[in-house]
């Protein structure tokens, strides 16, 4: 989300020549000078005239989807072209994020004080939540608290020049169209005025929420016949609990908690896909962080170990799962989870995520991952992410050279693949 972005319109016929040269440098996608004309575009942009032609291309497929004339040759008419909203989407990160650093910085003091006083605020509306949808007051807060530091800081962004310059972009553009159609029916919705603003990728409100989120689950929450997820704390937190309700929160659950693992666990068992009743794992010699049994119910639940063997371990509930729906990251998710423990007064992790471990460049992972795959560990697609293929490939992997195969990229996978860091 960026601030004071400057934007360049293009109606047909209004820049030609040295502008154009000047507004593909703005996109930062050639370098300076190299492009005097529009005769030579770079490669990763769109000129002008294709930028003219998409322009009629989601018009045209506005009104094939029933959206007024009016909107059509209104705010449609309007939208500009946003280099910066490119830019950021071709920002990928140079190193990837470890948990201790994750967590740290999305779940401090300052925002776990303010959390607990969201709570006391707004007491009633999310006790009313709770009754209704069945969200726990602390989860709200806690997704409120990640998304957008409690309101504090919604987004600028012209949310419908943002999508449409998104769509008009080969990179998501089939996405992206369908986000602006719904941001385009959105603004029928009474509570949502022209221009919406927000994140640089189309999310709005509170919470945070993209178009098509809207539509299906914003609900007027203070009743004043406004479904308003900018301006009413109301109806975005209530719009919050429909969500997570209709992705399938379980009532009376909570997300998961931070376990002791036995001596000699078996780290094959880890991942949030391989799941076991919570019984079986209570049989198997896991304690609460604190040390106190597990309940002995039938509740399916996974093992998780972010920062490897020497940080927090997790068991994790269904309600993870349900996390995961709202943004598919597992330390999104377990932030969130210990966020909302936090509100509700429970102290740091038992375990501290440890601070030594090395940041890896994405370059690095992608060798990792190319290696690994060659010797028939399967991580999928080499993409330099540590997601869940590759954490099991590396489990594998240590297991087969006798290490603790607890699937974290320490620097002795590493140098068992001979890979240099
Ligand atoms: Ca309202």
């Amino acid at each position: 989300m960026q601030s004071g972005v400057k934007t360049v319109s293009y109606g047909s016929g209004r820049i030609t020549g040295k502008l154009v040269g000047k507004w593909l440098a703005a996109c930062g996608l050639v370098l300076s000078g190299a492009v005097s004309s529009a005769e030579t575009p770079s490669d990763e942009t769109i000129t002008p005239e294709q930028w003219d032609g998409c322009v009629v291309r989601l018009q045209q497929e506005a009104l094939d989807k029933g959206i007024p004339s009016d909107i059509v040759q209104g705010p449609l008419a309007g939208i500009q072209y946003v280099p910066k909203v490119i830019e950021l989407d071709r920002r990928q990160p140079e190193f990837t994020t470890t948990f201790s650093s994750y967590i740290t910085r999305r779940v401090d003091h300052r925002r776990v004080a303010r959390g607990r006083k969201m709570l006391r605020e707004h007491r009633e509306l999310l006790n009313q939540l709770v009754k209704e949808y069945g969200i726990p007051a602390q989860y709200l807060v806690a997704f409120w608290g990640l998304e957008t530091n409690y309101g504090s800081y919604l987004g600028k962004m012209p949310t419908l020049d943002s999508l449409a310059t998104l769509a008009c972009d080969q990179r998501r553009s089939r996405f992206f169209t369908a986000q602006l159609m719904e941001a385009l029916k959105l603004l029928q919705v009474p509570g949502v005025e022209h221009p919406m603003r927000g994140s640089w990728a189309g999310a709005v409100g509170h919470t945070q929420f993209m178009p098509t989120a809207y539509l299906k689950y914003a609900i007027d929450g203070d009743g004043d016949g406004k479904k308003d997820l900018w301006g009413s704390i109301p109806d975005a937190l209530t719009s919050a609990a429909n969500f997570l309700n209709n992705l399938g929160w379980q009532r009376d659950l909570r997300w998961g908690r931070e376990v002791q693992l036995p001596d000699g666990f078996d780290f094959t068992l880890l991942g949030f896909k391989q799941k076991r009743s919570l019984k079986q794992w209570r049989a198997m010699g896991l304690r609460t962080a604190t040390g106190a049994e597990l309940a002995d119910l039938d509740l399916p639940a996974s093992v998780l170990l972010p920062a490897g063997y020497r940080g927090p371990a997790f068991l994790v509930y269904h309600n993870f799962d349900v996390i995961m729906g709202w943004n598919r990251s597992v330390y999104y998710a377990l932030s969130v989870g210990h966020l909302a423990d936090r509100i509700n007064g429970a102290g740091k992790l038992q375990r501290s995520p440890p601070k030594d471990l090395k940041r890896l460049s994405i370059a690095q992972v992608k060798e990792l991952q190319t290696r690994l795959n060659a010797m028939g560990y399967d991580t999928g697609n080499p993409d330099g992410i540590l997601g869940p293929a590759t954490r099991t490939a590396i489990s594998a992997f240590q297991q087969s050279r006798e290490m603790v195969a607890d699937g974290y990229p320490r620097s002795s996978v590493f140098e068992a693949l001979e890979i240099e860091l």
